[in-house]
């Protein structure tokens, strides 16, 4: 039988969260064992700006998590290579004349946040643990089974090559259907949008202006994210969130034929859409862990918590999951704590579960209340966005939350 390797912390999953905590607890004595289903080396990232080489999955990076980008040192790689930094925001829906807009400049701020490929992230951030030898990777390799341990001190957990490692904290940064959160038994809330997210990049007429743009439908939201573009050529990721019922239709329209809905639906604002890149559909469901922690175990981004795309918040409260979780193990082991005891862990939830659920709920009243087609509510939105365009301190105050810094 394969001898099993200890280590004070195991991380499932290197997305954008497991490689950010990753990042963020190297080099600080502790021996940290990084998970992943998928090959880990770095692939070169490509330079050319143009439909088939933007990654379809991109995140609105809010201020807040570029300096806890910075601070890992990654965000140097991410400006190095592209991002697109947006200073407003357009908002406005379908059924009547209510519009908001938002600028940085309404905060003295020099961006509302970064629009990045996600690749991008996650490529910078294993960057800076590549060389780090306190963090151990184990690539190619599905988590098969976690337990706790006997004697209760730490976990148990099998790869499916057999690999077996024991950690005093294992933390799940294993994504929306997170397996750890099943095998341990959290329990979560959840429930079905009814939507799928369309994503793609597309070529459009005119320039973006550096701006995000979202309309409401009655069939759901649609945005339109700047891309940094290359001369004459302007590009725009899109998250078209649709109902569940229309979404096949138009994945099976060609691409003439999708452009032309697309552009229906944005009411042409940025002229034409020209082309489009292959499209994917993600189905979106709300889920909401009833508890981060348990003796030993943390689940951290996705895995404790998925929300609506439509505010581009779910990566961004994944990062501050990890901010926060990072600093109470670093400061558990100062005061000689084990990393897994429910006294540090439960600093953590204790941080991160009731920011968590404020902005899922704000997030899920936004989109009732604009999903509502009844005549005085469409009153009450519409006169409602003209009153918070109005009304300087309350629009401040929306912009610094949706900035992370409110
Ligand atoms: C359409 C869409 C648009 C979005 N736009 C934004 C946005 O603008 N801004 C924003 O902040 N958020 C956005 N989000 C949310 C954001 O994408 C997620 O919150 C984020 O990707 C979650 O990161 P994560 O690291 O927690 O999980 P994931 O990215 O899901 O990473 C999990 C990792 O774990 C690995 N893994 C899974 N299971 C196992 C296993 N059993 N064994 C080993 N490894 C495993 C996976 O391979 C993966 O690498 C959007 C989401 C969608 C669907």
């Amino acid at each position: 039988m394969a001898e099993t390797r200890h280590f004070d912390i195991a991380i499932i999953g290197a997305g954008i969260a497991g490689s950010a905590l990753a990042a963020a607890l190297s080099n600080q004595n502790l021996a940290i064992a990084l998970v992943e289903a998928r090959p880990l080396a770095l692939p070169d990232l490509p330079a050319a700006r143009d439909l088939q080489n933007f990654d379809p999955r991109v995140s609105a990076i809010t201020p807040r998590s570029k300096l806890l980008l910075e601070k890992l040192g990654a965000w140097e790689a991410i400006a190095g290579y592209r991002q697109c930094p947006y200073a407003h925001m357009t908002v406005w829906d379908a059924e009547g004349t209510g519009a908001i807009e938002f600028d940085c400049a309404d905060v003295n701020a020099p961006a509302l946040g970064y629009i990045v490929e996600n690749r991008a992230i996650v490529n910078a951030l294993l960057a800076r643990v590549a060389d780090c030898s306190d963090v151990v990777a184990f690539d190619g390799a599905q988590l098969q089974e976690c337990s706790h341990v006997d004697d209760g001190a730490g976990i148990r957990v099998r790869l499916e090559d057999g690999t077996t490692l024991a950690a005093d904290l294992l933390v799940a940064a294993d994504g929306a259907v997170s397996r750890v959160r099943e095998m341990m038994a959290f329990p979560t809330r959840e429930w079905d949008y009814g939507h799928r997210a369309i994503v793609t990049t597309v070529q459009v007429e005119h320039w973006h202006r550096d701006t995000c743009w979202q309309r409401f439908l009655t069939t759901g939201p649609l945005a339109f994210l700047p891309l940094p573009g290359e001369g004459n050529s302007h590009y725009c990721s899109i998250v078209w969130s649709l109902q569940e019922e229309l979404v096949d239709d138009m994945l099976a329209l060609d691409k003439e034929a999708f452009c032309g809905a697309l552009e229906h639906a944005f009411e042409a604002r940025l002229g034409r859409v020209l082309d489009c890149a292959p499209r994917f559909a993600f189905p979106l469901r709300q889920r909401h862990a009833i508890d981060y922690v348990q003796p030993g175990i943390a689940l951290v981004g996705d895995a404790a918590h998925t929300i609506h795309p439509l505010a581009g918040q779910g990566i961004n409260l994944g990062l501050q999951d990890v901010g926060a979780l990072a600093e109470e193990v670093l400061a558990g082991c100062a005061r000689g704590l084990n990393p897994g005891q429910m006294a540090v862990l439960r600093r953590y939830q204790r941080r991160r579960k009731g920011e968590n659920l404020l902005m899922m709920a704000a997030m899920d009243g936004f989109k009732a209340l604009f999903e509502q087609q009844a005549l005085p509510v469409r009153w009450l939105r519409n006169a409602g966005m003209r009153g918070v365009g109005r009304i300087g301190p309350l629009k401040q105050q929306l912009i610094r939350h949706a900035m992370g810094v409110g």
